[in-house]
């Protein structure tokens, strides 16, 4: 299998190469050329790793299958307690996926637990002796699950930069207690868009480059434009998909629908790859908070950027430039001169509007709707009243979606987050009064609903904060040369 870029079709490099690149040239993101065929009768029955491994294969052609095998039940078995693609029912034709069984408690933890060794492993065979530097700008969840999936791996450095008052107290615990020889975390005075645009001028400054180099060392990215995180999340679209047919939720064969909170579109992507690989997927209901940029843009053709950018209680889900967009765009319109043109035009004006065909195309497979703050905490509400079913601010956005965009289908929503990471707002949502630290609020939430907040948020308190050092935007570029 061979990967090409989106802004350059001509291209051709494999597996290894493209998660060793990142990137693509003149900012492309890497796809495959065509989509291997699942086979669903085969897979039903597989345990999780099992059935990631089967999926790896068909992407990861350049991986052996005695690496893929150990990767794969490395990654999916103890680290996620037993409950790696967990599906519950909610209630009659609604069902959860729990994705956040895993080390950080949020999904990333599918992709940022395998990762990491698919970027090991590619060094290895392409014969790739540099040390690589990570770094990552994180609004939280994103910084943890890359610190707990890189920490101690030969040749890999990372180096996590949050905002100083931008994260909540358990994302800033969970990423300052993090362990490992390998790993560095830095509070960065202001908000996430100053850590992040101090991070991309480092990325962009060829004289650190040069100085690293002469060091051995190679900047990259953790973040979701690199395939070696879409991948893995291909996975339990399809584990579901054979839960819900065991349980007789679903006939053989028939469609289901799924609804994703979604912020850079990598988590829905990988359930359109799903689809294309032949696993019967109705709909994808595409699910944004206030920040609804790509609601617009899946209803109308136009993506227009020049908007409010909102903070919401569901921050992961905050963003205006949502980058994996750019991959459904060339799979659709199968030309990389245009996916070129219409991001030109984003980044030169702000916006761009595809062709009738396009849309219609995108239409045929994904629906959108968008639920605000107060919406998002009336679903949480609603969701344990009605169901004794408890769900975080991320997932509340998109049951509160999934039900205006049903169909005969049954429907799976994609559940992101463990609700006690964001003890506070789920409490308040519930009509608690919320405590002033989300240490009380996890213990007043399990009081008011039963529920066991998991060990790895609990203990955090107890752990040695290990990172103390808050920077100014403008030192991290020394930071990052240290
Ligand atoms: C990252 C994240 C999302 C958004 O996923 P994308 O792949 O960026 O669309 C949703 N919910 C939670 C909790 C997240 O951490």
């Amino acid at each position: 299998m061979q990967y090409l870029s989106t802004r350059d079709s001509a291209l051709r490099v494999s597996a290894q190469e493209a998660i060793v690149r990142g990137l693509a040239p003149q900012s492309g993101l890497f796809v495959p050329e065509t989509f291997p065929r699942a086979d669903l009768d085969a897979w039903k029955n597989l345990s999780y790793s099992e059935l990631a491994e089967k999926v790896l294969a068909g992407f990861l052609t350049d991986y052996s299958a005695d690496f893929l095998h150990t990767a794969t039940a490395s990654t999916y078995g103890a680290a996620f307690g037993g409950k790696a693609g967990e599906t519950v029912k909610v209630r009659d034709g609604l069902y959860s996926l729990e994705l956040w069984h895993g080390p950080t408690c949020a999904f990333k933890d599918y992709a940022l637990q395998l990762m990491p060794k698919l970027l090991v492993e590619a060094k290895k065979m392409l014969g790739r002796t540099e040390t690589t530097r990570i770094l990552v700008a994180t609004s939280g969840d994103t910084g943890k699950a890359a610190l707990a999936g890189y920490a101690d791996l030969d040749g890999i450095e990372i180096e996590v930069f949050y905002p100083n008052d931008g994260t909540s107290e358990i994302q800033h615990l969970q990423m300052a207690t993090q362990k490992g020889e390998n790993v560095q975390v830095y509070a960065v005075q202001g908000n996430f868009d100053d850590a992040q645009t101090g991070v991309k001028k480092v990325f962009a400054d060829a004289d650190v480059a040069a100085e690293l180099e002469k060091r051995g060392i190679r900047l990259s990215s953790a973040n979701s434009i690199n395939w070696g995180r879409l991948v893995p999340q291909i996975v339990y679209y399809f584990y579901a998909y054979f839960r819900l047919a065991e349980q007789g939720a679903v006939e053989w064969g028939k469609p289901v629908d799924f609804c994703v909170p979604t912020g850079n579109f990598g988590d829905i992507l990988a359930g359109y790859y799903a689809k294309q690989m032949g696993l019967p997927v109705g709909r994808l209901v595409c699910a944004s908070n206030k920040n609804n940029v790509l609601t617009d843009f899946l209803r109308t053709g136009t993506y227009d950027a020049r908007r409010t950018f909102y903070k919401t209680t569901s921050p992961s889900m905050d963003i205006l430039i949502s980058s994996n967009l750019e991959r459904l765009l060339y799979h659709v319109s199968g030309s990389s001169e245009k996916v070129a043109g219409w991001m030109q035009e984003l980044s030169a004006t702000g916006k761009y509007t595809v062709d009738a065909e396009t849309l219609a195309k995108i239409q045929q497979s994904f629906a959108a709707g968008y639920a605000d703050d107060a919406d998002g905490a009336a679903e949480i509400k609603a969701r344990f009243d009605g169901d004794h079913y408890l769900c975080d601010t991320h997932t509340a956005v998109a049951f509160r979606v999934a039900e205006t965009r049903r169909t005969d289908a049954p429907m799976v929503v994609l559940s992101t987050a463990s609700p006690f990471k964001f003890p506070r707002d789920v409490l308040t949502a519930l009509g608690g009064e919320a405590p002033a630290s989300d240490f009380a609020a996890m213990a007043a939430l399990t009081a008011e609903t039963g529920a066991e907040a998991p060990a790895s948020l609990r203990e955090l308190d107890k752990l040695e904060v290990r990172f103390k050092t808050v920077l100014q935007p403008a030192d991290i570029r020394t930071a990052a040369l240290r």
